[in-house]
């Protein structure tokens, strides 16, 4: 199947655009705005319009650089999304098994155009930047540009042993080859190394209207949703087409435990210990940071009710409360040291109970 239309952000497509058919294209760009909102699907339409072969109407989406890359098949786009680290140790078998990860995802994402978030494990490893160097020094197949997209490139330095796929990419954003364009995504530009978002030219994208969410929901979900439960997703959406889809899947389970959990606790519903263990075991550790993100997101929204500010999606309404935002922010934080601790080897509920004890006392 081939990509769903974009939707949504037609003055940053305009100005673009026009950058394309002037021939002043920054070789570097950073798009960067809140989850979900088309970064990277904008940066597929970039693609498209600028290997189109239609220069009166690009992207005109009928010759055959717009079809392969609508297809996600074009020989010149190379989009790389966070995988799970290489298990290889040998260098070369490393790069190998990241391409083979990257194709098996492309290849889910023309079979499922709406996809979830990736896991929140996954990252770019040096592997991944290996590989982009080496398609980086090949020539342009069908004789046009070349674009590289790296979508949600925070994830390159959360650690620091990733230092070196983070130098060995500047180095390419520093001078990138003639005819190539390197298209960065990330949620919040400031988590990426200076060094990196200094080379390039950042553009911020705002949130969609409730009217371009809806109209995309109703035109491409399947099955179709009846029209109170499609309204619900537009207000869960907030402005993101990937937030309305992905409450749809694993996500919005997550959100929905978060939101029973935290219920759980402000009522003073048992122990710590017995809230965790009525949630289900987690499979795999991204299941559980997809847990913490939920449960960061309720408590994000109820900070922007404590501030008088209209909360976006469904919270508890013992969380709306509050008229200050500083206990909610307080836990906001509990949380995030838990996220630290889950990146160690200690079992997920028993990091959840603890949690829930720190909750249950700030809250
Ligand atoms: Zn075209």
């Amino acid at each position: 199947m081939p990509l769903l239309p974009i939707a949504g952000h037609q003055p940053v497509r305009a100005r673009l655009l026009d950058a394309v058919n002037a021939g002043r294209l920054p070789q570097v760009l950073l798009l960067s705005g809140p989850p979900g909102v088309g970064r990277q699907r904008l940066a597929l339409w970039l693609a498209q319009a600028v290997l189109c072969r239609t220069p009166e109407s690009r992207p005109c989406g009928r010759c055959r650089d717009c079809r392969l890359v609508l297809d996600l098949a074009h020989s010149d786009l190379h989009w790389f999304v966070p995988i799970a680290r290489p298990k290889a140790t040998d260098p070369a078998r490393q790069v190998d098994e990241a391409a083979e990860a990257i194709a098996e995802i492309m290849a889910e994402r023309r079979a499922q155009p709406l996809y979830a978030p990736p896991d929140g494990m996954a990252s770019h490893s040096i592997a991944t930047v290996r590989l982009l160097q080496r398609r980086a020094s090949l020539t342009a197949v069908e004789g046009g540009a070349r674009i590289f997209i790296l979508g949600d490139a925070e994830r390159l330095v959360a650690q620091e042993s990733n230092q070196e796929a983070a130098n060995a990419l500047l180095k390419l954003l520093e001078e990138p080859p003639p005819g190539t364009v390197f298209i960065l995504t990330a949620v919040d530009s400031r988590r990426l190394l200076p060094t990196m978002r200094s080379r390039a030219v950042a553009i911020r994208l705002g949130r969609l209207s409730d009217a371009e969410v809806r109209d995309f929901l109703g035109a491409n979900l399947s099955p179709p949703l009846d029209a109170p439960a499609l309204e619900a997703r537009v207000a869960l959406a907030g402005g993101a087409i990937g937030a309305a889809v992905a409450a749809g899947d694993d996500a919005g389970k997550a959100q929905q435990a978060a939101s029973q959990w935290l219920e759980a606790i402000l009522e003073g519903r048992g122990s710590g210990l017995e809230r965790a263990m009525r949630q289900p075991a987690w499979s795999a550790r991204g299941e559980f940071t997809a847990l913490l993100d939920a449960l960061s997101d309720t408590l994000g929204e109820a900070v922007r009710g404590a501030m008088g500010e209209t909360v976006r999606r469904p919270v508890p309404t013992a969380l709306l409360r509050y008229r200050s935002p500083a206990r909610l922010l307080d836990a906001l934080g509990r949380i995030a040291t838990t996220r630290e601790a889950a990146h160690g080897n200690v079992n997920p509920q028993i990091l959840l109970a603890v949690l829930g004890e720190d909750l249950a006392e700030v809250l």
